[in-house]
């Protein structure tokens, strides 16, 4: 029950952060002065900030002067967490690049719509740094310009959200197919042409032409990507290790990372006791701890004390990071709007995937018996579309949405103060199904629009 308690005092002291609109360098309130604000025992408020502190948003600082100090969420530390996640699934390339196909366009749109001189020149840089790098092994600097444009949308969500594709991109083509200097040669000049045309789209000010650009861009993307899918060659993707920490304890992290995920990611297996990973890397505790440390954030690793204990490799839950991506994306200004943008370009995209697959006996069956979890449809679209990038995407917004402003318009949680009323949304839904049965997808996306664009709530 303490768990229970702790997480929900961590939840009351991230909402008062945000509340206050992230005074950075702040102190919240000493130990003794949270535990009678809040009610509960040392005990318990030290597990709640032990959540806090996981979740980037504050940290204890002893002492005389100290108290719980507001702390600004890392950006790189967020992706990470989702990048590691998603490696934790062990997912194909090709949901990477499902995701990144209606993420993206929307995401060079939203940039033609708004780029200034400033976002013109580093547009420019990154084209000049493509062809200055053309002769370096690898399609790492390919990657600058995608990243840039979630950048120059202004819309937070989206920037993370295409970051963490990139990331996982760039890990596919580093670990896939060997392919021949001649290929990546011709991948490389392809690429760079289609580069320079979505820069000109953006820097125009051309919205359609921008987004119409990057989705073709994408779909050829595709198809050498897939090609280069690591699990064709029965190897599972590896993620260069790049995690956060003092240079020494993030090696010695990444490291041990990479470990798991070459055996396959076998949560319960015994790493070794602390002195035997001493051993192994030959560094002392103080790094050994702090290594420990970064993959415990994680969810990578767990410690057991006493005999037969040591580190054990463990399964990272997706709530820690969802939680930590809502708190980041606050402290970035999410607004209702940007989560509204990514959110119907993800489930009308689900609707796309789900619409693709509809023969399939076991979608078929399970569209026909109607939703069965607790929030609809729209859940279960997610589900269905086998895409479980984009699923754990319509999470993070979700959980977001209901941290920010209550009840979720979606999952028509709220259907007392909804425009809709619940036999309205039922209608909706069951036309939505219809569609999709029917193998008309067209149809299906455009009720699904009109059904989203008929939720109240969305306008703050
Ligand atoms: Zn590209
Ligand atoms: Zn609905």
């Amino acid at each position: 029950m303490t768990g229970t308690l702790a997480s929900r005092i961590s939840r009351e002291i991230e909402g008062e952060i945000m509340r206050r609109g992230w005074p950075v360098g702040e102190v919240l309130g000493s130990e003794p002065g949270l535990c009678e604000h809040y009610g509960v025992s040392r005990g318990v408020l030290r597990e709640a900030v032990r959540l806090v502190e996981q979740h980037g948003a504050g940290r204890m600082r002893p002492g005389r002067n100290g108290g719980l100090i507001v702390c600004a969420p890392d950006s790189g530390a967020v992706t990470q967490a989702l990048v590691i996640y998603f490696e934790h699934l062990g997912l194909g390339v090709q949901e990477v690049l499902e995701a990144a196909i209606l993420l993206e366009p929307l995401a060079a749109g939203l940039a033609a719509g708004r780029v200034d001189e400033l976002g013109i020149g580093r547009i420019r840089r990154i084209l000049q740094g493509e062809s200055e790098r053309r002769d370096e092994r690898g399609v790492a600097a390919l990657h600058a310009l995608h990243v840039e444009l979630g950048k120059l949308s202004g819309n937070p969500a989206l920037e993370l959200f295409v970051a963490v594709l990139n990331r996982l991109g760039t890990r596919f083509a580093a670990t896939g197919r060997a392919i021949s200097q001649d290929e990546l040669d011709r991948v490389k000049l392809a690429t760079e042409e289609r580069h320079s045309a979505i820069a000109d789209a953006v820097v125009s000010g051309d919205r359609p032409r921008a987004e119409a650009t990057t989705a073709a861009h994408l779909d050829a993307v595709s198809g050498w990507m897939t090609a280069l899918d690591p699990r064709v060659d029965g190897r599972r993707p590896r993620l260069p290790a790049v995690l956060h920490g003092s240079k020494r304890a993030a090696g010695v992290a990444g490291a041990l990372y990479d470990e798991i995920v070459a055996s396959g990611w076998p949560v319960g297996r015994r790493l070794g006791s602390e002195y035997e990973v001493m051993a192994r890397f030959g560094v002392n505790r103080a790094v050994l701890r702090e290594a420990v440390r970064i993959l415990e954030f994680h969810g990578v690793l767990t410690t057991r004390r006493g005999t037969g204990g040591g580190f054990f490799v463990a399964a990272p839950r997706v709530g820690a990071s969802v939680d930590s991506v809502a708190l980041y994306l606050d402290h970035r200004g999410v607004g209702p709007g940007d989560l509204r943008a990514v959110r119907e370009a993800v489930e009308i995209g689900v609707l796309g995937l789900v619409a693709k697959r509809w023969t399939e006996p076991s979608v078929a069956a399970r569209l026909a018996a109607g939703p069965q979890g607790p929030d609809g449809l729209h859940t279960e679209l997610a589900e269905l579309s086998g895409n479980r990038v984009l699923a754990v995407f319509l999470r993070i917004l979700q959980e977001l949405w209901e941290r920010l402003y209550g009840p979720d318009p979606v999952a028509g949680v709220d259907l007392d103060t909804a425009a809709d009323t619940p036999a309205q949304v039922a209608t909706a839904h069951a036309d939505i199904v219809d569609a999709l049965l029917a193998g008309d997808g067209g149809v299906a996306r455009l009720r699904m629009r009109r059904h989203l664009a008929g939720l109240s709530g969305w306008d703050r």
